[in-house]
């Protein structure tokens, strides 16, 4: 059912194109008719563009399955990992069908698996990549063996079926396929399966930039951080990451003069803090939109419901906004955090003693940075809400910001046409994410890197079952669609018309 029909073959056109060129020859001439020639030769190769490859769903369906199912068998959680197993295992499948590859290990037991599949190098690499390791599980809270790979009613469960190992099962069935199919590249395909993404630990992908950047360089990059949206079995939208907030976390310090607890103090080290925690929570830091972001309330205002749609246009206009602002950050969380720096407390220390006043209480706040934003300025404007030189503000693990992936480039617009082959009922939509992938640091070194998945059923993961849930699982047809999706998107930007 799933295997596509194909009007052409590879050589079918240009063939029936060449004998009525040679007609056209002995009218024209041979040298117009050459250039002739290669015109029709280029519009029929572009025409038929993906559809050279006849490529039996069916049966990749079938075997994608099996090889999901072997990965989500594999327990990688983080700590310790163990990525690899899962790379020696990917190793064996890609050197049986004759693609090289290699683990790159700063820890024996956390290896990176890097594979390649040669293109005539007119262009640069695209590099597709998806992480080993998984989160840990709670076993009692699942009603299925969280490594069993389960299959039910249309869905296979287990820890990392939709963090990451989709990704990365994408990924070898592309690199099967390629292979398989014999494609002919412009650009070199890189696969990378890398380790310790969940805990960005330094054997993972740090080290692969760091030792062995040439592995991976590339001028494009698709990984997680994407997906889309299904309404009642029909796609809706698919989201394609192209820009991540900046974990830029702050310690709050709070100081005073320590004290019987008996007696009351005016400089309470507990109160300074509580005092500046519910200040920067009344604070709303100012809206700022990006490229993506400005795109993505555009493009989602068009499929929307009206209310929701006067929302998403009205956003753009200075008179409505602070209302929809409120409404934001009333009902609409993630927008809310999609369109400002966000700061969240998260922890909270102070006092050893009941009835004693500590000298020191300290806040940790979770703040989020659009990845643009001027840090500096941002905290002088901190401090000046708190308004207490007794409060100090200390940064803590700042992670590395990068520009966002542009939306004019070869790569995004291919996700767009793969979007409109797979699901045509829907809309792409560019995608900032609040949380932090491994694309920041490919961004950072210039990459253009993409965030795809695939879909899920709307609001399914409400109370659990999605990344890192319990009972964590993916739609079957959805895995199958994000394979075929991937690849049409891969075979436009490398393969060679
Ligand atoms: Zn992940």
């Amino acid at each position: 059912m799933l295997v596509e029909t194909l009007k052409h073959t590879a050589g079918d056109a240009p063939y029936s194109t060449f004998g009525t060129v040679l007609q056209i020859a002995k009218l024209i001439g041979a040298r117009r008719a050459t250039r002739l020639f290669l015109v029709v030769l280029l519009f029929s190769s572009v025409a038929q563009g993906q559809e050279r490859y006849r490529v039996p769903w069916d049966k990749v369906a079938n075997e994608t399955i099996e090889h999901f199912q072997a990965l989500l068998r594999i327990d990688t959680t983080n700590p310790p990992g163990n990525e690899t197993l899962v790379a020696e295992h990917l190793k064996k499948i890609l050197e049986r069908e004759g693609i090289p590859a290699k683990l790159l290990a700063l820890e024996p037991r956390r290896a990176n698996l890097v594979a390649r599949i040669r293109g005539n190098g007119s262009k640069r690499p695209i590099l597709v990549m998806g992480h080993t390791d998984v989160v840990g599980v709670q076993r009692e809270r699942w009603t299925v063996d969280p490594f069993g790979a389960v299959r039910k009613n249309g869905y296979i469960y287990g820890r990392g079926s939709a963090d990451d190992k989709d990704n990365v099962v994408a990924g070898l069935m592309l690199m099967l396929l390629l292979k398989r199919h014999n494609v002919k590249l412009d650009r070199d395909v890189i696969f990378l399966a890398e380790a310790g993404e969940e805990s960005f630990a330094a054997a993972g992908l740090k080290y692969v930039i760091e030792r062995h950047w040439n592995e991976i360089d590339a001028e494009f990059a698709v990984a997680e951080g994407g997906g889309g949206s299904l309404r009642d079995g029909k796609a809706h939208y698919v989201r394609v990451g192209t820009t991540e907030k900046v974990g830029r976390g702050a310690r709050l310090i709070a100081r005073g003069t320590a004290g019987h607890g008996s007696i009351p103090r005016p400089d309470n080290a507990v109160v300074r803090l509580a005092n500046a925690v519910a200040k920067l929570a009344a604070w709303t830091p100012p809206m700022r939109l990006n490229e993506t972001t400005r795109t993505y309330f555009e493009r989602l205002a068009t499929i929307s419901h009206p209310d929701a749609a006067a929302r998403y246009k009205g956003i753009f206009d200075a008179g409505k906004r602070p209302e929809i602002e409120r409404h934001f950050a009333q009902h609409e969380l993630r927008h809310n955090s999609m369109i400002r720096t966000s700061i969240n407390p998260t922890m909270l220390k102070a006092g050893f003693r009941s009835n004693v006043v500590p000298s020191e209480a300290e806040a940790y706040l979770d703040i989020r940075a659009l990845p643009d934003e001027e840090m500096e300025n941002f905290i002088e404007r901190m401090r000046e809400v708190i308004g207490d030189p007794n409060v100090e503000i200390k940064p803590a693990s700042w992670r590395e910001a990068a520009r966002p992936s542009r939306l004019d480039t070869e790569m995004f617009r291919a996700l767009e046409e793969a979007q409109k082959r797979v699901y045509p009922e829907a809309i792409t939509l560019p995608y900032m994410l609040t949380g932090a992938t491994d694309m920041t640091p490919l961004r950072a070194r210039g990459v253009q890197a993409y965030g795809i998945g695939p879909l899920s059923e709307e609001g399914e993961y409400r109370d659990s079952g999605g990344a890192h849930g319990d009972d964590e699982r993916i739609l079957e047809r959805a895995l199958h669609d994000f394979v075929r999706l991937q690849w049409y998107a891969v075979l436009d930007v490398a393969a060679s018309r």
